[in-house]
């Protein structure tokens, strides 16, 4: 069995803890490799490392940074392959999506080795005669990196090349269901020339490795990415630090009267079942026009019966496994509270026997807005249909749970697609496309109790720097601004 260590001030080296964890593939329940189980002492290790690093690191001009970030893209781009098939066998998505998170993450780096010749500030006017003003981006410090496993390269790639690019140093702590992505994630980072001390990577538990890193008084900034109950225990418990919050969703896909149903219907499996819904953008709710309902429900029913399930890396597989046996019986309990409210299950429901941690696509149709099936983030291939009568309910019921991410609506009418854009509570809307999608030259992240984080894109450059505003005074005299008047 290989055996995986820390990486801390650019060496690979063993735990304090002188313990271990396993990481499962989750299509055959067999151990990929041992992980050490880091803890605080092995975090504040690496982060002493990245204060070290941290003067060279930013001020090394941000375009030769950017090479770096190129290197890094070019090297994923060879490694592509092999990183795809690790991508499925740790965590779970059938190969196309594998591959998809290594492409995401070569596309990530790609755009933020660009950055590094912008990483623009503004000029702006002076209230003042001989003055002059402009702010300019200054790196965060040392930043904690807390990263989930359902996107378990394209994530951790979205933080580093945004913290690299603007000069920070980081600790990593990558999920315990997807240490292993991560790490070859940092290898190619060190192969490509990324300074010993400027990325550190702590493997180990949330409690441990998790928990210093959010407590810790020397980590500048924190970026999150994860479940609502976790995002909740690191706002009450982070101290004076920038964070960065994405947590969970509702997504909601909006089908009016008007709709193409055939390219909604290929959306919704997609935005549903893809990732064996366990994107924070995965559709889990569809509120269907009660006048196409009878003709699309059956449509949806008939190819989710279809969908074949199985390991990610068969060609034959259209939905592999959860990551976890903690996910499918969460997707059981929630199956069951469905039922118990009295929402109609038309197909799924089951973990199918034998080896694996699967979960057949389910389907329930009449559920009501506020049932918990509608409400809660079930993180599986669970999907509830709401009937609508128009769009203003549509958009109503839309906007009627705790999440504000992903969401979208399938319309040919050029109104129903410029009213809901508009109205609908999320910092993502699709129109006639599913909820899932999103390119990196463009501000992910979610509104409400999703969170406050734009990552990707410009906006993904505030946040992992901070703005400092100049003011140059050539005047030659005293200047007290406004009270000068
Ligand atoms: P998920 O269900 O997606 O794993 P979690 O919020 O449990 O969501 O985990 C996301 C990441 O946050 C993981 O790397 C996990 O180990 C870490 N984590 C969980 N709880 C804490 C915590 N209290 N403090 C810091 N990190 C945590």
């Amino acid at each position: 069995m290989p055996e995986y260590k820390l990486y801390i001030n650019g060496e690979w080296v063993d735990s304090a803890s002188g313990k271990t964890f396993d990481s499962l593939n989750p299509a055959t329940e067999q151990s990929i490799g041992k992980f050490q189980e880091g803890n605080e002492a092995d975090v504040k290790k690496a982060i002493d490392a990245a204060e070290d690093a941290l003067e060279k690191w930013s001020e090394m001009p941000p375009p030769k940074r950017g090479l770096v970030l190129l290197r890094i893209a070019e090297l994923l781009k060879q490694d592509k392959e092999r990183l795809g098939k690790l991508v499925t066998t740790e965590m779970g998505k059938v190969l196309p999506e594998g591959l998809g998170d290594v492409q995401e993450a070569i596309d990530v780096f790609e755009y933020m080795a660009g950055e590094g010749r912008r990483l623009f500030g503004h000029t702006t006017t002076s209230e003042l005669p001989d003055k002059f003003a402009m702010t300019i981006r200054i790196p965060v410090g040392v930043m904690g990196l807390i990263t989930p496993w359902n996107f378990p390269i394209a994530i951790p790639a979205w933080k580093t090349s945004a913290a690299l690019i603007c000069g920070n140093t980081m600790v990593i702590k990558p999920s315990s269901d997807t240490p292993l992505c991560a790490i070859e994630l940092v290898k190619i980072m060190e192969k490509a020339g990324v300074p010993p001390g400027v990325v550190n990577l702590v493997s180990g538990p949330a409690k441990t490795v998790g928990q210093e890193i959010v407590k810790n008084k020397k980590i500048d900034g924190l970026s999150f990415t994860g479940s609502r109950e976790t995002g909740e225990w690191i706002m009450a418990n982070v101290g004076v630090k920038k964070v960065g919050m994405e947590l969970g969703g509702k997504n909601p896909i909006i089908v009016m009267d008007d709709a193409d149903l055939a390219l909604a219907l290929d959306g919704i499996i997609w935005a549903a079942f893809g990732t064996t819904g366990q994107r924070c953008t995965a559709c889990s709710r569809v509120l269907l026009h009660k006048a196409v309902k009878e003709k699309f429900m059956k449509m949806l029913v008939e190819r989710t019966k279809k969908l074949r399930l199985g390991s990610g890396l068969e060609k034959t597989t259209d939905v592999g496994p959860l990551i976890n046996k903690a996910a499918t019986e969460k997707s059981g309990r929630y199956v069951e509270i469905g039922k118990k409210e009295g929402a109609k299950l038309l197909c799924g429901g089951e973990a199918p026997k034998g080896k694996g941690f699967f979960f057949a696509p389910t389907v329930f149709d009449g559920v009501l807005p506020d049932m918990r099936i509608a409400q809660e983030e079930i993180f599986g291939p669970v999907l509830s249909v709401i009937e609508i009568k128009n769009l203003d309910e549509a958009i109503e019921i839309a906007n009627g749970t705790e999440y504000g991410l992903s969401s979208s609506v399938y319309t040919k009418d050029v109104r129903n697609a410029f009213v809901a854009m508009k109205k609908i509570e999320a910092g993502i809307t699709y129109i006639n496309s599913p909820t899932i999608g999103a390119e990196v030259h463009l501000p992910f992240g979610g509104i409400k109790k999703t969170g406050f984080t734009r990552e990707a894109g410009i906006e993904g450059i505030e946040e992992f720097s901070h703005s400092k505003a100049l003011y140059i005074d050539y005047s030659g005299r005293l200047q007290k601004a406004t009270i000068d008047d």
